[in-house]
């Protein structure tokens, strides 16, 4: 019984009408093409993607060299080297965040006390020299300053949902 169905859905071509219905149902539909990078997705506040430093509105750097993000890390991708300055506070000589080994899980985010180290919705970038992966304290806070308004805006949208 089951090989004369067969033939008979052989002969009267069933599946490929089916697949033609298909075809057809979606050449009316509504397009969720996306034209990227012209058209964009909407991106969660809680997007991961490049690291920065953030400074307070007086241009201070926030990091306190505390190196929780750098224990934290399970991928060893940060590296700090800190110094006390003059007035007694303590800063980083050197923050560093080897792109490659970084799994963007977002725990030095979670770990910092002082909201310091943090990753933007930005993912739009890549590298074209050697050792450019490695993203330095300077370049950090560049991305930052950049995105301030960004990032300040992700975590009062992410708190209002918590
Ligand atoms: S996102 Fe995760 S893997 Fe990347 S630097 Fe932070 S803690 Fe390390
Ligand atoms: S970024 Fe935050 S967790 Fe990492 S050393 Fe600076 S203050 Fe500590």
């Amino acid at each position: 019984m089951n090989a004369f169905k067969h033939y008979v859905n052989s002969f009267l071509l069933t599946e490929l009408c089916k697949g033609l219905g298909v075809t057809l149902r979606n050449l009316f539909a509504r397009k969720i093409t996306v034209q990227y990078p012209d058209e964009k997705t909407p991106i969660s506040p809680r997007f991961r993607g490049l690291h920065a430093l953030r400074r307070y509105p007086n241009g201070e750097e926030r990091c306190i060299a505390c190196k929780l993000c750098e224990a934290v890390c399970p991928a060893l991708a940060i590296t700090i080297e800190s110094e006390e300055r003059e007035d007694g506070t303590r800063r980083t000589t050197r923050y560093d965040i080897d792109l490659f080994k970084c799994i963007y899980c977002g725990f030095c985010e979670e770990s910092c006390p002082v909201d310091s180290i943090v990753e933007t919705s930005f993912f739009e970038f890549h590298f074209e020299g050697r050792g450019e992966n490695v993203i330095t304290k300077q370049q950090l806070l560049a991305v930052g300053d950049r995105f301030e308004k960004q990032i300040a805006a992700d975590r009062k949208t992410d708190a209002a949902y918590r």
